[in-house]
């Protein structure tokens, strides 16, 4: 008990002494010291510190999250200098603006590609949706910066960007002059190892489902068109790390006659109704992304023990296994036309390809998945 005050005392003295040595204290003398430190400061000092509770306290105590230093910077900023990857993500999830600018102007990413001791950082703000192609004023991007950080440059989340970078304009011709898809993430994995989306505009969000009057909302991966094989029980991995909202391990199959009262429910509907459409996804597993991007996995065939909901999971995880639940094939007990299906979501308002063409979704796609997850086009070029 005693030890444990005086870590508290210990902690609280150096907390001050930060606050001092960051020149965050205005004038430094209006303040007394019987006043304490304002909300935002205990988050300024928190931050530089990666203390995640205190940054929490600090938010619910009313911190400012616009709050600026002496140099422009804002707490996310700070956090990503120093590469303090937890409280990035508490802020992000607080609300903290991606794009906004310090002094120099630079962004969250521009100080995190440059700055921290890892590539981790970086990555963590461009799954939440931080823009690469955003210059400082003498012209430099996210890329330029990375090339003189080792950690970064030498990485995935390098390779990366420069692919992203030097790919824009042609991105750009497919989205409408956009270089980049604002409002999506980018440095996403595909969930099957080595896997290739699917060249079939049937596979892909915002085709057309008859047999349910409705949309499908997400990606298929048939056997046959993604480039590796795919079978009942393939795992599937997490697109990005996260934590789990939802993983079905109670789910239960459905027979026959629900199958079949499900579709006829859909059928006298003008669309599938969202419940309807749910039962047809099967089990589930649900995950939460920074930035507020939500990836769902459907139709599984079992989920790993430690996939459950409040569960914190680092990209590349597994959390399913592939199989058919939800399907008439499984309805009718066979194992046949095992397919992961994947969704992205903004939230719970859009969805990854909604009202898109394939070209366009192609486009983002190469985004948030990476040019290796486009497929193979037989003329070799970013023509879709
Ligand atoms: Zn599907």
């Amino acid at each position: 008990m005693v030890r444990i005050f005086g870590f508290i005392v210990a902690f609280a003295g150096l907390a001050v002494a930060a606050l001092w040595a960051t020149g965050f204290l205005p004038g430094g003398s209006s303040r007394g010291a019987e006043a304490g430190p304002t909300p935002t400061q205990v988050l300024f000092s928190a931050t530089d510190v990666g203390n995640v509770v205190s940054v929490s306290d600090a938010l619910s105590a009313g911190a400012s999250l616009s709050q600026t230093d002496a140099f422009g910077r804002t707490a996310l900023m700070r956090a990503a200098a120093a590469g303090h990857d937890r409280v990035v993500e508490v802020l992000l999830d607080a609300g903290a603006d991606l794009e906004a600018r310090s002094l120099g102007g630079w962004s969250a990413l521009m100080f995190a590609v440059h700055e921290a001791p890892s590539a981790s950082t970086a990555l963590l703000l461009l799954n939440a949706g931080a823009d690469p192609h955003v210059t400082d004023p003498d012209g430099r991007r996210a890329l330029e910066l990375a090339e003189e950080n080792p950690a970064v440059r030498g990485s995935g989340v390098g390779v990366r960007l420069r692919e992203l970078t030097e790919w824009s304009e042609e991105l750009a011709v497919l989205r409408n002059g956009d270089v980049f898809a604002e409002g999506w993430p980018s440095m996403y994995i595909v969930p099957i190892a080595d896997a290739t989306l699917s060249s079939r505009a049937s596979h892909l969000p915002g085709a057309p489902r008859a047999y349910r009057n409705g949309t499908h909302e997400g990606f298929d991966f048939y056997d046959g068109t993604v480039s590796v094989e795919i079978a009942y029980g393939t795992p599937q991995r997490v697109v990005a790390s996260g934590v789990v909202i939802r993983a079905d391990h109670d789910y239960v199959e459905l027979d026959v006659p629900g199958y079949e009262a499900l579709i006829a429910e859909a059928r006298g509907s003008m669309q599938t109704p969202e419940d309807v459409l749910d039962a047809l996804r099967g089990r589930q597993v649900w995950v939460r992304h920074p930035g507020g991007f939500v990836s769902r996995y459907a139709h599984l065939s079992g989920i790993p023990e430690n996939v459950a909901v409040g569960q914190r999971i680092a990209q590349g995880s597994v959390i399913g296994f592939t199989g058919n639940s939800g399907t008439e094939e499984a309805a009718e007990g066979t194992e046949a036309g095992p397919h992961p299906h994947v969704e992205i979501w903004q939230g719970d308002r859009v969805y990854l390809g909604q009202g898109m063409e394939p070209a366009e979704i192609y486009a983002i796609a190469a985004q948030v998945f990476g040019f290796d997850a486009l497929p193979p086009f037989t003329d070799g070029g970013l023509v879709f």
